[in-house]
């Protein structure tokens, strides 16, 4: 739990409300994995026992979540994460289709995995267009379809935003998007524990999972690619993955995420029930201890856990960096560039003032978190935004590089 003076990772009882970032490993995964790591070390690829040992924590992991997801084993692929799966999923769409189509379609909230790789095609001579999104960080299915022609090979829309968890009309987008023969990726990676995915009967061809949003491993995920959808291969070497991922396999992450799978089929309305529970009691105490909030897309889906507050007048890097001070381990969506601070894409495209987007912070649940330590949370954020308005003038990072923020906690 980090309180033992002894471990590494020592610092301070903290109240971790920032599982959208990373969760913590489940205890039951971890107590299986000495024995993943130790005694199945053989390469999965070899033909021996040792091998073949390895090989089966592949496919079993496979097999659970394929029947997460509803699709078959074979349509499921080992990445190194929801980047890889994502950069995947559009680069070599792109590349493969690019003799006949040159335009894709995504929105101006994803994740900087999509949008950064949505702008490399741009340098390459790809047309992209970016639906916008409305006050409360919704695509619509209409602008959709405006925007959508025969030159279209690829739809990439998030399942649910990583920022505000928000969450996207699939069945419909992705509906729209066959209607005219364009394909149709979403990254699912925070929608997992709130969408019952039935992949064989959806119009969803690629799907990103990342292990680490599911109280797996860092640094493994996974591309559904629907049976028959043509994917060039983005990294090049063995026969891995049914030869479209070489590289020998991460088989300790690929273990998690099998287990994390599984743990959702077993107690997937619990842990909903539970993150909704601490996000509710969350907002109802917020809204009622501390002015001038606004809880950011409060009126539609959002995927539980998920909770973006702007306190206006609050300089949301200031009030991260107070509220660790104080244990409290939360995120702003915005980028620290060069000392300024760019606010969040999200908010921005939400059509959210700049300066309001400044002064958010957003807070992520699990079900780890208790009702308890969301309370303090509570009680630690209030005085403490009480503290930063009450300061006559606003702190800027400068000044607390004064106060001795640790070099590593600032966001790079
Ligand atoms: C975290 C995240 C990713 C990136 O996944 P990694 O496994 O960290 O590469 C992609 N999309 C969303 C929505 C995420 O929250």
């Amino acid at each position: 739990m980090g309180e033992d003076p002894s471990s590494p990772c020592h610092y301070m009882k903290t109240i971790y409300l920032d599982n959208a970032a990373t969760t913590r490993v489940k205890p039951e995964i971890l107590a299986e994995l000495p024995e993943v790591i130790g005694e199945c070390f053989g390469n999965p690829s070899s033909v021996h026992s040792e091998g073949r040992k390895a090989r089966k924590i592949i496919e079993d992991s496979r097999r659970s979540i394929s029947e997460l997801l509803c699709c078959k084993p074979q349509e499921i692929y080992f990445t190194s994460g929801g980047s890889e799966s994502d950069t995947w999923a559009l680069y070599a769409s792109a590349h493969s289709l690019k003799q006949n189509k040159h335009t894709l379609i995504t929105s101006q909230t994803e994740h900087k995995a999509v949008l950064s790789c949505a702008s490399r095609l741009e340098k390459e001579g790809f047309n992209v267009i970016y639906l916008p999104v409305d006050n409360n960080g919704v695509v619509s299915v209409e602008s959709l379809y405006n925007a959508l022609n025969e030159d279209v090979f690829l739809v990439s829309i998030m399942s649910a935003n990583n920022e505000t968890g928000v969450m996207q009309d699939i069945p419909a987008l992705s509906k729209a998007a066959h209607e005219i023969g364009a394909m149709f990726h979403t990254d699912a990676v925070q929608g997992i524990y709130d969408i019952k995915y039935n992949l064989a009967e959806s119009d969803i061809d690629m799907l990103s999972l990342s292990a680490h949003k599911l109280h797996g491993l860092k640094g493994c995920g996974a591309l559904y690619i629907k049976q028959g959808v043509i994917l060039p291969s983005l990294i090049y070497g063995g026969a891995q993955e049914q030869g479209r991922r070489a590289g020998t396999e991460n088989f300790p992450g690929i273990f998690s995420l099998g287990y994390a799978c599984r743990i959702i089929m077993r107690d997937r309305d619990a842990i909903i029930a539970k993150k909704q529970k601490l996000t509710q009691l969350f907002e109802e105490e917020i809204s009622s201890q501390i002015k001038d909030i606004t809880i950011n897309s409060a009126s539609v889906r959002r995927a539980a856990g998920i909770s973006n507050i702007s306190f206006h007048g609050v300089d949301g890097e200031a009030l991260m960096l107070n509220l660790d001070l104080r244990g409290v381990c939360a995120s702003t969506g915005s980028a620290c560039l060069s000392g300024s601070v760019d606010p969040s894409h999200v908010l921005m495209a939400m059509g959210i003032e700049k300066t309001t987007a400044i002064g958010s912070v957003r807070f992520s649940f699990s079900d780890d978190n208790t009702q308890e330590e969301t309370l303090i949370a509570v009680d630690i954020i209030r005085d403490t935004v009480n503290k930063l308005r009450n300061m006559h003038h606003r702190q800027t990072l400068e000044e607390f590089r004064h106060v001795g923020i640790p070099e590593n906690i600032r966001r790079s």
